[in-house]
């Protein structure tokens, strides 16, 4: 599967039905979603894998990472009504093998897995919401795939917050994010702003070295 056709085919899965506001719940665009995928993808992070989708949503990147052949995804994701359409979703792309969805708060969940890919709240609605889910994915995994707002003092956050963690930033790159008016407080049909997609790996004192022997 090509990135572009990843991107496609995600972009033209289920969104959200009455998305909630107090947990940021926006559909990650297709693009953004196959950016991030192929870059993890590329690296060795997906395939044969065991990952964490953390504040799944809708289920994008999960199902996503399972079209790219993740061994096993868990969709972690507090809200039922979504779980309804991650539910819907795998079954659209046939990918009901891959995928265990857990209906928690993230907070609950303590499997280690080998990559977790998450676009979590940017923490616009309750500051510092971003911060419980990576403190979680440094927590159980080794590499990290997520996505924040590409605004200085967030990256300034993000640098010195995984720094401490013991984690380094091996990659970031910047896309595009379109959110269509959902919210009332949505003035513009279609907002588009800026992300940084970041993959963060554990520096070698902190590696956590699970076994995984499912494989
Ligand atoms: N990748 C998802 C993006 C979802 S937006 C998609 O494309 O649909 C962030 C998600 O995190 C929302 O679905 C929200 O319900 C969920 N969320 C917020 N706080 C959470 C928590 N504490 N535990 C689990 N999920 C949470």
């Amino acid at each position: 599967m090509k990135k572009r056709h990843l991107a496609i085919t995600l972009s033209k899965l289920r969104g959200f039905q009455n998305p909630k506001v107090e947990l940021e719940q926006y559909k990650t665009p297709g693009n953004v979603a196959a950016e991030l995928l192929w870059l993890a993808y590329s690296l060795g992070d997906i395939k044969d894998k065991i990952v964490a989708d953390l504040g799944a949503g809708t289920g994008v990147l999960a199902i996503g990472a399972c079209l790219l052949g993740a061994r096993k995804v868990c969709a972690v994701e507090i809200d039922r009504e979504a779980t309804e359409i991650i539910r819907e979703n795998i079954k659209t792309l046939q990918v009901e093998e891959c995928i265990e969805i857990i209906n928690s708060s993230i907070l609950e969940f303590d499997r280690p897995v080998e990559t977790v890919i998450m676009n979590p709240p940017f923490g616009s609605q309750n500051p510092h919401a971003d911060r419980s889910f990576l403190i979680k994915a440094f927590k159980i995994s080794d590499v990290i795939y997520s996505i924040h707002l590409a605004k200085s003092e967030v990256r300034q956050f993000i640098e010195a917050f995984s720094r401490d963690q013991g984690f380094k930033i091996t990659h970031r790159i910047s896309v595009e994010f379109e959110i269509p008016s959902q919210f009332f407080f949505h003035k513009k049909r279609l907002e588009r702003i800026l992300v940084d997609i970041y993959r963060f790996e554990a520096s070698k004192q902190k590696r956590k070295g699970y076994m995984f022997e499912f494989r």
